[in-house]
This record gives C-alpha cells, structure tokens and sequence, in this order.
C-alpha cells in the first residue's frame, strides 16, 4: 500500500516511527505536510496537488495535524476522504476532539465519566459559576492551552475569582473543572487503536505540581489499568468517533474521569515507557481497516 502520514515534521519521533513501521511491513510511506498541499474541489473529480504536482494514488492516510492547523488539516482529511482515501481519523472525528467543549459535551452524552466542568461566556455571575462545579479548590482551564499550559489550580474561592475574572478580562475562553485531589499529581494516558487499549501509562507530575504533563517535568511508568479503566478509554475514543487517540484519565474515588481525547497522540512517551511498538499496531490496523473497507461504498458526510 502507500501510506501517506500527515505531518508537517518528518524528523520527529512519531513521524518517523510511523514511517519505519509502514516500511517495515512491506508499504511505501510519504509524509505529507499538509500546509503543502493545495486542494481543486469539484463535482466531478476531486484532487489534491502536492509540491507541484497531483499527489497520484494513496491508499491510506495516518494524519497527525498539529493543533495549530486543525481547520486547514481537517479540510485536507476531508478531501482525501472524498477521493475514497481511507483515513486512520476521519476530518469530522479530529473536529469533535479538538473542540474540547464538544468533546466534553459528547463524552456525558455517552455517560462517559468526567470531572464536573463549567463554561460561561460572560463573567456575570463567577460565584455561581464556581458553586455550580462544587466550590474551591478548582480547576481553570484556557481552552487554546495545550501540554499543560493555561491549566491552573485555585486554592480558595477568592482565589478562583480573581484568577476568572483576570482571563475574563483577557477575553478568554475557560472553563472551570472539579479538582479532584486523589489523581495526586498523575493521570493515566491510554493508547487505543480501533477498539483495543494497545498501551498504557500513568504520569506523574514534579513535586508540589498537580499536573502530570511529561513536557513541564513529569515522569512516566508503564501500568496496568483496570478493566473499567479500559472500558472508559474505548468508550471515550468511540464517542468521538476516532480510530487512533491518546486518551487521559484521571483516577478517582468515583471512577476513572476522562480529562481528555487527544487525536494526534505522541509515540515517544508511550513507546519508550512500554516497550510496546504502538507505530506497528497502528499500521497493522490501517491495513485491516483498508482490506475490510475494499467493496464497499463510502458514503462522506
Ligand atoms: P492539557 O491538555 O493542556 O495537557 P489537561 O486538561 O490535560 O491540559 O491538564 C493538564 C494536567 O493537569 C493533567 O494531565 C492532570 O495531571 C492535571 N489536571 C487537569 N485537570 C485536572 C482536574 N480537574 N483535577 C486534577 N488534576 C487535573
């Protein structure tokens, strides 16, 4: 087959594991920077140009769209979803995820388990606000952050206040979760790929820290989590209709909480905590999804 990986990094890590799994087991990969393809849409007979020319023939698509280009890259998915290309994430699947409010709406839809979290628009009434997700100390989120960033821990009610009021008066966009105290600093990433959790680690912050980003200084371990454990991450991923995700929980006295279902999960951390080749079990699973797709009409939404 020919595998095209939709990044815009070829030297990084998950790149080019993706690229040495799909060589490995006998295809021709590319990667395709995505910001590098330009699109011709028509009735008849849509293409995508790349570098000058058609992009030809692709059998498969493993996008990892980087955050920065999700309208961009989510376009370019769709389109090579309606020259009957098959992606590992479909366009309307990375969107949902993305929007972490949809997502989030998306997740208790389905009954998923969650921290209790709050969004407002206009900071009339913050008290209510804070009591509505069970009063200080909370969570506060800028919903553009990312690796942790924008993730804040207000102690007291006072504290929450201000600390709303001030990214109010920035103009961002927050929301305010339930902190829940027994993650301690950790939360488990879980790697599933179609219907299976294919990997699992827990992450621990630095010391005095409540966040477990590996990118501020956590560590990682390799874990076995439980099988309701399993069932949530499976259940998250499905709810949002992907086929590849990184899916973050927290442990807590009510159950795991899904923080988050990430479509562009990162291969180093997980593969070099587990020892597990996550890059071959995800072409291993383009290959099976291509091969049972092959007869049958695609309808794109
Ligand atoms: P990002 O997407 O920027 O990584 P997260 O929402 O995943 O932001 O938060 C970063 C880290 O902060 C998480 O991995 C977790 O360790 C911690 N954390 C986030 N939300 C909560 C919460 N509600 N309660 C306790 N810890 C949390």
């Amino acid at each position: 087959m020919k595998i095209g990986i939709l990044s815009q990094y070829p030297e990084l890590y998950s790149t080019r594991r993706l690229v040495e799994a799909c060589e490995r087991r006998g295809h021709e990969a590319v990667v395709i920077n995505a910001l590098n393809c330009y699109m011709n849409i028509n009735s008849v007979k849509p293409s995508i140009h790349f570098e000058g020319a058609d992009i030809g023939h692709i059998d498969a698509i493993i996008p990892r769209i980087h955050a920065k280009i999700t309208f961009y890259g989510c376009a370019l998915v769709r389109q090579f979803e309606m020259m009957g290309v098959y992606a590992a994430n479909e366009s309307i699947a990375i969107s949902r995820s993305r929007d972490k409010l949809r997502a989030l709406q998306l997740l208790s839809r389905q009954g998923v388990g969650m921290p209790i979290t709050g969004f407002a628009s206009k900071p009339n009434d913050i008290p209510d606000l804070i009591n509505m997700v069970g009063g200080a100390p909370l969570v506060i989120k800028l919903l553009e952050g990312t690796q942790g960033i924008g993730v804040v821990l207000a102690e007291t009610k006072t504290a929450a206040e201000s600390v709303i009021e001030a990214f109010f008066g920035l103009k961002a966009n927050i929301m305010v979760q339930e902190y829940i105290k027994e993650a301690n600093g950790s939360d488990i990433r879980c790697f599933v790929v179609g219907d299976k959790v294919i990997a699992a680690m827990c992450r621990q912050g630095p010391e005095g820290d409540f966040r477990s980003n590996l990118h501020l200084g956590g560590t990682a371990q390799k874990i076995k989590i439980t099988p309701e454990e399993r069932r949530t991450a499976v259940a998250a991923v499905k709810a949002m209709g992907l086929g590849i995700a990184g899916v973050d929980i927290l442990r807590s006295s009510r159950g795991p909480l899904v923080l988050e279902v990430n479509s562009t999960p990162g291969l180093e951390g997980i593969e070099k905590t587990t020892d597990i080749d996550v890059a071959d079990r995800i072409v291993e699973h383009v290959e099976k999804a291509v091969a049972a797709r092959k007869g049958k009409r695609h309808v794109i939404a």
